[in-house]
């Protein structure tokens, strides 16, 4: 598979893990999770289909960013695609890799035993926030948008600066302007959520 169907990315944001990190939010989930943040993202239809070839050149070109991170939409729903750009990128430079996906990781484990594309992507993350979103356990911590859901490091690469990250009481968001929208970007906490849905959804 040699393209990959996006809804949009940012090429530098701080709200979506620890250091300036390029975001890309994959089009298309089999979740339905109420109160979803990125409901334009959700249809498997629509979104840009992208040469994984051009990620790799803009990802390569965006100055100062320490890695990616990868959410959505599902991203193991294109984890093919998504193993092949990691793949490419690593060749380049080395990039820290964070992805936030609707599955939880023992879910994901179990799926990797008949997909091998899902073993190859979980292989390749450093940090996973898993499950899907809750709003009713959304509870305001930092990183992950409801408490059910959990960060696992699969590898050592954020284990000192996690705890850092976990220290900041706020959530931290942006705005941003892309060709065709103005994102929200980050985890908001419920009532920015509200009032960013209420002034521009
Ligand atoms: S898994 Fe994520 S993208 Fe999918 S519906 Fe739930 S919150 Fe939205």
């Amino acid at each position: 598979m040699d393209t990959f169907n996006i809804y949009t990315y940012i090429p530098q944001t701080r709200t979506l893990g620890p250091f300036l990190r390029f975001a890309i939010w994959v089009q298309g989930c089999p979740f339905r999770c109420p109160g979803c943040m990125t409901p334009n993202a959700l249809p498997e239809t629509g979104g840009h289909l992208m040469p994984i070839s051009e990620l790799v050149q803009l990802i390569q070109d965006t100055p100062s960013i320490e890695g990616l991170t990868l959410t959505g939409g599902e991203p193991f729903a294109q984890a093919g695609a998504l193993a092949k750009l990691i793949y490419h990128l690593r060749q380049i430079k080395d990039l820290g890799v964070i992805v936030y996906s609707g599955y939880t990781f023992k879910k994901l484990q179990v799926l990797a035993i008949s997909r091998p594309e899902v073993a190859v992507l979980l292989r390749q993350i450093d940090l996973l926030i898993d499950g899907p979103y809750v709003a009713a356990l959304n509870d305001g911590g930092s990183l992950r948008g409801s408490s059910n859901q959990q960060t696992h490091l699969l590898t050592k690469r954020y284990a000192t600066v996690l705890n850092d990250y976990y220290g900041q009481p706020k959530r931290p968001v942006e705005i941003h302007l892309t060709k065709e929208d103005v994102m929200l970007v980050g985890v908001p906490g419920e009532e920015t959520l509200r009032k960013w849905q209420k002034q521009f959804r």
